[in-house]
């Protein structure tokens, strides 16, 4: 097998790791004949960790020894971190995303510290009882990392009582199935599943500590009021874009996500159409356009804006799910969220065959498992090459004779022979606990049929998420989105409008180019620079 860490992550890998303090006891627990390929992987992986520090040690163990049955060790691969002090256990080899979760796993145990927030550590100080949280992830899920980290983290500042797990679905399906956790992540406290998909900090901090899903958290920071010139909401690229261009106009300005840093782009599986990136996977995107905009301003990920009020001429008050702050301006960039078929079956069987993300749940089905994916947009054509691509056996089902993707996606969909199912609707999603088929009706004809189907994907669109520009009452489209000028100023002096809420077209460089107008026109009106004297917009005169 090669090298896995390619000679620059040894390298960035080399800087990170040299600032261990205590050592790290690395555990893993195989069992020849059962998952072997990720055996070796794992196997070969801590090796090449473990030479990067001397502060790393570790250990390799078969499945029936006194080890495994002292720390309860059933399935193979299991990696355990510093058992003898933690209980952080990766069951399944850590593939993809979870590397990273791993490496942070191993710097929060050596340091003795964990990357939670403040508000996190006083919640977990209240946890009386023991808990054990487990975290289902697939190795292409950009979401998952962030939610395995919150478990790692709390089980490494409550390792008292908090023990942490982290399931890959593919290499456990047996336990994801009996689970019913079909998409990633899924989140379960004791037995009790919590969430599916990521979720704010504090949510899964207090469903921790309640051992239920808890949805609404109080903000503990109320008292925890802060300035700043803008507020962005959404940290997409549009959002991300705009911050880097205020901050280096000298406004002060603050990111707020409610999901996942990135927006779409991070479940985009490739992404060949950003000038000068010939190619690039949408999460790895998103990662090199979050570091540049860290290097100026903060992004909260997990943060929710409920509200926002104008105060007259001291701006406009910010309620967010971690206290309230205070802005000069405001940039909508909320994007847009997928569309639902609402259908029958949809939301019963989501999570358990039905998804929105194909680079989430695709994994779970390789190997020929049958899908079928619907709509015929861009989405939906670069869902079905991935899912082809894993070796699902795909079919598209498109409600018209013709496809609106662009024409290379076309082209490739006839080179792979994905057969589409033209002039097609879909009925009812049907399964008992998981999508065992789907009721299509044929348009054109009126025949309807039942087609077996392991798997739905749906990607039909999306609508804007424009439940605050509503709320402050910004001039919106019929279809929903928000009206801005060229100058991306909306109906109401001072806030701005930039990306996929705006509608319009829909591309990343259209988002990256409103988001950096938008901050350059916040900065002429906040900052009134001299060789601008007047602002005007047709929307607001
Ligand atoms: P989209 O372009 O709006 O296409 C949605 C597709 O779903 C259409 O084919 C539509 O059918 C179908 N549809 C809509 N509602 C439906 C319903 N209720 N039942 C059945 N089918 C339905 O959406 P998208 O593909 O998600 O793309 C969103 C935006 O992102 C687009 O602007 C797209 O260009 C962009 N994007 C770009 C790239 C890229 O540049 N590589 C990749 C992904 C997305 P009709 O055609 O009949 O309306």
């Amino acid at each position: 097998m090669a090298e896995i860490i390619t000679p620059d992550t040894r390298k960035l890998l080399g800087e990170t790791l040299g600032q261990l303090k205590g050592e790290v006891t690395l555990m893993l627990f195989t069992k020849k004949g059962v998952n072997d390929p990720f055996n070796e992987f794992s196997d070969k992986f801590i090796r090449e960790i473990s030479s990067v520090s001397s502060r790393i040690r570790h250990e390799f163990h078969s499945i029936g020894d006194e080890a495994s049955k002292k720390f309860s060790v059933e399935r193979s691969p299991t990696l355990l971190i510093s058992p003898e002090t933690y209980h952080l256990r990766y069951t399944g080899a850590p593939l993809g995303e979870e590397g990273r979760s791993l490496i942070i796993a191993i710097m929060m145990v050596s340091l003795g510290q964990t990357i939670m927030s403040d508000d996190s550590r006083k919640r977990l100080d209240r946890l009386k009882v023991r808990r054990h949280v487990r975290v289902f992830v697939s190795p292409t899920c950009p979401y998952c990392p962030q939610q395995a980290l919150y478990a790692l983290s709390a089980a490494v500042y409550r390792k008292d009582l908090v023990s942490a797990e982290i399931i890959e679905i593919y290499q456990n399906q047996d336990l994801a199935e009996q689970e019913g956790a079909m998409s990633v992540p899924t989140t379960y406290v004791d037995e009790t599943h919590t969430s599916s998909g990521l979720e704010p900090e504090e949510n899964f901090m207090e469903s921790l500590i309640e051992g239920r899903p808890v949805r609404y958290v109080m903000p503990a920071g109320m008292e925890d009021k802060r300035d700043y010139d803008l507020v962005i909401l959404g940290g997409g690229p549009a959002g991300l874009t705009a911050a880097m261009y205020a901050e280096r106009s000298g406004l002060r300005s603050i990111v707020f996500e409610r999901a996942n840093i990135g927006g779409q782009i991070t479940i985009t599986p490739v992404v060949e159409n950003y000038p000068g990136i010939q190619r690039i996977a949408g999460k790895t995107l998103v990662d090199m356009l979050a570091r540049q905009t860290l290097e100026y301003a903060p992004v909260l990920q997990g943060v929710s804006v409920d509200a926002i009020s104008v105060q007259g001429r001291k701006g406009f008050e910010v309620r967010t799910s971690r206290g309230i702050y205070h802005a000069r301006g405001i940039i909508i960039a909320t994007g847009a969220e997928h569309r639902r078929l609402n259908i029958p079956g949809e939301a019963r069987l989501a999570g358990r065959g039905v998804s929105y993300c194909a680079t989430c749940d695709g994994f779970l089905f390789r190997e020929g498992k049958k899908v079928v994916v619907i709509g015929g947009g861009n989405s939906a054509l670069t869902d079905a090459l991935y899912l082809d691509s894993l070796g699902a056996q795909v079919t598209i089902l498109h409600r018209k004779d013709a496809f609106r993707a662009q024409a290379r996606l076309q082209d490739a969909l006839k080179q792979r022979n994905i057969p589409v199912l033209w002039n097609s609707s879909a009925m009812e999603i049907l399964g008992d606990k998981k999508v065992e088929s789907l009721k299509i009706e044929n348009l054109t004809s009126g025949t309807k049929e039942e087609r077996e189907a392991n798997g739905v994907f749906i990607a039909i669109g999306y609508d804007p998420v424009n439940a605050i520009a509503g709320k402050l009452g910004l001039r919106l489209s019929k279809e929903g989105y928000v009206i801005a000028d060229d100058r991306q100023r909306t109906s109401m002096p001072f806030v701005y409008a930039a990306g996929d809420v705006t509608g319009g077209i829909k591309q990343i460089t259209v988002a990256v180019g409103q988001g950096s107008v938008a901050s350059l026109s916040a900065f002429e009106d906040l900052s009134s620079p001299y060789w601008k004297k007047t602002t005007t917009s047709p929307l607001n005169p």
